[in-house]
């Protein structure tokens, strides 16, 4: 199903003269914005030097310190007064940055939220529970007037309580949940416990930070759901900005809105389709605050494939931001992928913590992983068998050896919104 089927299905000649059209317009609105005056005088470039899409690596890349440098309202294009909102990002890597909006702004986001959702067949008949905060993230706000946009039945449940969530699912006959993966896992221990099967539970939006396809099939399993990701960030208005089709295997990103580059981080080049770079992102339809080559952090590539459903090309799911990477006595780990072991050790529960700390100039990695009841007998000497297991399938995918430490069930924290596993105690030293 399509929202906007002839901008969904654009075909190459018509997208790049609309995509053309649009980076004019958003290099003329950002051209009194300080930071790109600075930046257009030092290249000597100026907004009718944009002829060909081509011509974008002329332009300076943005990168989320400048931002932070603008902070609060440095990069906005209009006057306050026609701002009607603003949102922060959540600050998952340092200060939280600014993001305004205007009344057209919003429409424009909720109409990209509404292709995504009629994408994956939710219509007006579906009930829809929207379990994120409702405050400065813009998950909670976004979802909601992208579901009532489709004229979905919305129910702003934001997070916390979660018996009162899944009492919520069943009485009211939830047909689609959005929150983080992290939360879903949570939500299905806790329905789990409460004897709760949510029969009408049919589809499962999550996203907001990285989630791996092994945790999918265990959401999938435990809620009854089909699972779907969404990829999106405050500075390009929020979640919408990629999301999955029916046939899950990549996002679809709205080419009409959103022009999109993958660059080697290091040399800043282009790549080509099928290389793994980062993510740079010039919105072509922001108001407020467009930006110029928005270099995300976030690690992905545009995939060569074309998609069955007939909209354009894909970016592969994102693994990790670029600086989520640990480096540990060398070797680069990304949380995903002890993540991705862990689910596959039935001994062992969903939730973990990674530790790294510094003992004698050695980097040391400690997961603490809790007990699966049901696999464990409470002899001590199968607890010493699985703890090895443990370590040895950490060991053939990370090629890294780790301490483990498994706790009780229920003992590690949960996540409401976006789950901060790793806790990095080398700088403290
Ligand atoms: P912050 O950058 O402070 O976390 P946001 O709330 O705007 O603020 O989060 C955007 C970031 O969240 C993205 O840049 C990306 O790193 C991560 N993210 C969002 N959705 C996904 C997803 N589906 N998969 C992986 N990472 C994601
Ligand atoms: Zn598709």
């Amino acid at each position: 199903m399509f929202w906007d089927k002839k901008m969904e299905t654009l075909k190459s000649k018509d997208l790049e003269s609309l995509q053309l059209k649009r980076l004019k317009t958003t290099v003329h609105a950002v051209q009194d914005i300080g930071f790109y005056r600075d930046q257009f005088a030092k290249a000597e470039i100026s907004p009718a030097d944009i002829k060909t899409l081509d011509d974008v690596e002329k332009l300076p890349f943005t990168r989320k310190q400048d931002l932070r440098d603008g902070y609060p309202f440095g990069f906005f294009a209009v006057p306050l007064k026609q701002i009607v909102r603003i949102h922060t990002t959540s600050g998952t890597t340092g200060k939280p940055t600014v993001v305004g909006y205007t009344r057209k702004d919003l429409d424009t986001w909720a109409n990209l939220i509404a292709r995504n959702m009629t994408m994956i067949g939710v219509t007006e008949d579906d009930i829809f529970q929207n379990m994120v905060n409702y405050g400065m993230f813009t998950g909670g706000l976004g979802f909601h007037y992208g579901a009532e946009k489709i004229g979905m039945t919305v129910i702003p449940s934001a997070t916390g309580n979660t018996r009162r969530q899944i009492e919520m699912i069943r009485d009211f006959g939830v047909t689609t949940i959005h929150c983080t993966p992290s939360y879903a896992m949570h939500l299905s221990e806790v329905a789990e416990e409460m004897h709760e099967d949510l029969p009408t539970l049919k589809t499962g939006i999550f996203g907001a930070e990285p989630w791996s396809d092994t945790m999918r099939h265990t959401l999938e399993e435990r809620l009854g759901v089909t699972a779907y990701d969404s990829y999106g960030m405050s500075e390009l208005f929020g979640p919408g900005v990629a999301f999955e089709c029916p046939e899950r295997n990549g996002l679809h990103i709205w080419h009409d809105s959103y022009f999109v580059e993958i660059i080697n981080p290091k040399t800043g080049e282009r790549l080509s389709d099928g290389e793994r770079g980062e993510l740079v992102v010039t919105p072509l339809v922001k108001e407020a605050m467009p930006l110029i080559r928005y270099r995300t952090g976030d690690v992905t590539m545009l995939m060569e494939d074309g998609c069955l459903c007939g909209r354009g090309k894909k970016l592969a799911r994102l693994t990790g931001r670029s600086d989520d990477m640990l480096i540990i006595r060398g070797i680069n780990v990304f949380p995903s992928q002890i993540e991705h072991v862990l689910l596959r050790i039935p001994e062992v529960g969903n939730q973990f913590m990674v530790y790294i700390d510094r003992i004698n100039h050695l980097d040391e990695m400690t997961v603490e992983v809790e007990i699966n009841r049901s696999h464990f007998s409470g002899e001590l000497a199968d607890l010493a068998k699985i703890q090895k297991k443990v370590v040895k399938e950490l060991h053939d995918t990370l090629e890294l050896r780790t301490t483990v430490k498994l706790v009780e069930p229920g003992s590690l924290p949960r996540f409401e919104g976006k789950a901060k596993r790793v806790i990095d105690r080398r700088s403290d030293m």
